[in-house]
């Protein structure tokens, strides 16, 4: 059966819009998918840490015949690929992959928590996420993504820079 996953990519070190893009093409390869859609690229400004550089942050919309927990693992193979570095979980990197959302999907193992549990207050993805699709929303949320962004009082940095086109990655 398909499933619509919403994938969240996150940079803070080197080129960052080279290991956005390598890893959308990477995603589209590894998971078997079809990319259904990709938000603009934002520049974020580090949320709940110090010192670190800005983000970019971007998300994608994926279909795949895949379970959550091998995509999880194909995010993880991608992110080491691109030399993300696990020292520290708040260290700055140069890869992040995140399960944001998948269909009605409910999930609460060790290792893997759909939806993924921040979304509300993070305006770095729940912008791309509005760019993409207003309306969504999971059946356990009393609002949607755009209603939970407006109600997101944050001076956090979100700022379009830029955009990913299909056609781009390879
Ligand atoms: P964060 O992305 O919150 O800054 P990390 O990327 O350092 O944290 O943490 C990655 C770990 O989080 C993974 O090894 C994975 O097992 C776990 N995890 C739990 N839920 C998710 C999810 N929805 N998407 C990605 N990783 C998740
Ligand atoms: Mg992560």
């Amino acid at each position: 059966m398909d499933k619509f996953v919403y994938i969240g990519l996150g940079s803070n070190i080197g080129d960052r819009f080279t290991y956005i893009k390598m890893a959308i093409s990477d995603i589209r390869q590894k998971l078997k998918g079809e990319i259904l859609a990709i938000s603009s690229v934002y520049e974020t400004s580090p949320v709940g840490v110090d010192n670190q550089p800005y983000f970019l942050n971007c998300v994608c919309l994926v279909k795949t015949k895949l379970d959550l927990n091998q995509v999880l693992k194909k995010l993880l193979v991608i992110e080491k690929k691109h030399g993300r570095n696990r020292k520290g979980v708040m260290d700055a990197r140069t890869l992040d992959l995140d399960i944001l959302l998948c269909d009605e999907f409910t999930l609460n193992n060790p290792d893997l928590v759909v939806p993924h549990p921040r979304i509300a207050e993070r305006a770095f993805v729940l912008t791309p996420l509005v760019e993409i699709n207003p309306t969504l929303k999971h059946p356990s949320w009393k609002m949607n993504v755009t209603e939970m962004l407006e109600c997101l009082s944050t001076s956090d940095t979100v700022e379009k820079v830029g955009v990913l086109t299909l056609a781009k990655l390879n």
